[in-house]
């Protein structure tokens, strides 16, 4: 059979082994066991022009300490976009908060600032904008209403909004380095902040609530630190991690040639997505299984978009009693395809994904 064709996933640079192999060499030592943490998470900060940053196990653990160090908890609402990875309505249930399911822009495929308006209650103790599939929200509009953001940036390393970084323009940010991200350590992830009360707060909780005094926990915390070898491959990725959204934005650009579809993206000049994921949204959601089936046939693997999380009847889209419409959350969830957008494919593999797909819509 063909090469497959495959949706996601890093490749590995020059350095990961090397510093992975130090990093294990050094386990024993208890004064050296973690400098590969603190590199990764300095050398981030850096990267991303952020005062702190903090290696954690998961994106979803980041953002989870995120809410918390925000102070979100029962009787709270936290306002999230409908069509999104069920983290993020997850996260703000294990505080005890309720997740406000709020429709996208049928552009950006991010939160849509106008349906947020109308969703804010006294309540509401925190907004998070999603970076979709790396694409870039309206942060500006978003930011205007005046509460507390927290960018679910999971998959955004690389993309820009007026030239801030992802997870660098709210109070918090997180970042996922989960095996399909540009940026990848297998599990992995990381909170940025500039609020140095934030960066403490998320400290404490992710070390079971420790204090100053050793083995002196005064409150409830979690295991959310993230392990030194992981860190390790992490720095790593970082000595390339340029070329590899470079790469993305390549892939991007070879599909939009071809395809008018390719809808995603960008509603102003003032937003550079990473493009981690190349994606069309087809005309209904039998069309998507049909052309999803051929690709699959043909080795080419894909993905769907996220379904709307208030389909799965865990969360109900509603503000107090009123029922919230949701129809782009709708529309572009069940009709969304991620093409191949894996690193290392070249022209070629984008031509050949361009062909069966117009095997498939050619006699509609
Ligand atoms: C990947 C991703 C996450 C979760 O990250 P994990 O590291 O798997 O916990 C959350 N939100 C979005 C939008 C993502 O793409």
């Amino acid at each position: 059979m063909a090469k497959q064709i495959i949706t996601a996933g890093t490749v590995v640079g020059e350095y990961e082994e090397k510093y992975v192999l130090d990093a294990v060499r050094n386990l024993g030592n208890p004064d050296h066991f973690k400098d590969y943490v603190y590199r990764f998470e300095a050398e981030f900060a850096k990267r991303l022009g952020v005062k702190h940053a903090f290696a954690v196990v998961n994106g979803t653990a980041a953002l989870h300490l995120g809410l918390l160090a925000l102070g979100v908890g029962k009787g709270d609402e936290v306002i999230i976009p409908d069509m999104t990875y069920i983290a993020c309505a997850n996260v703000v249930s294990y505080t005890g908060a309720t997740p406000i399911l709020v429709d996208i822009d049928p552009v950006s495929w991010c939160l849509n600032p106008k349906a947020v308006k109308r969703a804010i209650t006294p309540r509401t103790k925190a907004i998070m904008p999603v970076w979709m599939y790396g694409s870039v929200p309206a942060m500006d509009e978003l930011k205007s209403f005046g509460i507390p953001i927290i960018e679910d940036s999971c998959p955004a390393f690389g993309a820009y909004y007026k030239g801030s970084h992802a997870g660098t323009i709210g109070e918090v940010g997180a970042f996922s380095f989960q095996g399909a991200k540009v940026l990848a350590t297998g599990e992995g992830g990381m909170l940025v902040t500039n609020s140095d009360e934030i960066n403490e707060r998320a400290r404490k909780l992710a070390d079971m609530g420790i204090t100053k005094r050793q083995f002196w926990h005064d409150e409830r915390g979690y295991m959310y630190e993230m392990a030194p070898i992981l860190a390790a491959v992490g720095l790593g990725q970082l000595q390339h991690a340029d070329e590899m959204v470079q790469k993305k934005r390549q892939i991007y650009e070879w599909y939009r040639k071809r395809l008018a579809y390719t809808e995603f993206g960008t509603n102003s000049e003032n937003e550079s997505p990473n493009y981690w994921m190349s994606s069309i949204v087809v005309r209904t959601p039998e069309e998507r299984d049909k052309i999803r089936e051929h690709l699959k046939r043909n080795g080419i693997d894909t993905r769907p978009f996220f379904y709307p999380i208030s389909m799965f009847g865990l969360y109900e889209k509603k503000v107090g009693n009123i029922e919230l419409g949701n129809s782009y959350s709708y529309y572009v969830g069940l009709r969304g395809i991620n093409l191949p957008s894996r690193v290392d494919l070249e022209e070629r593999d984008i031509e050949f994904v361009y062909e069966k797909i117009k095997e498939c819509i050619k006699n509609r």
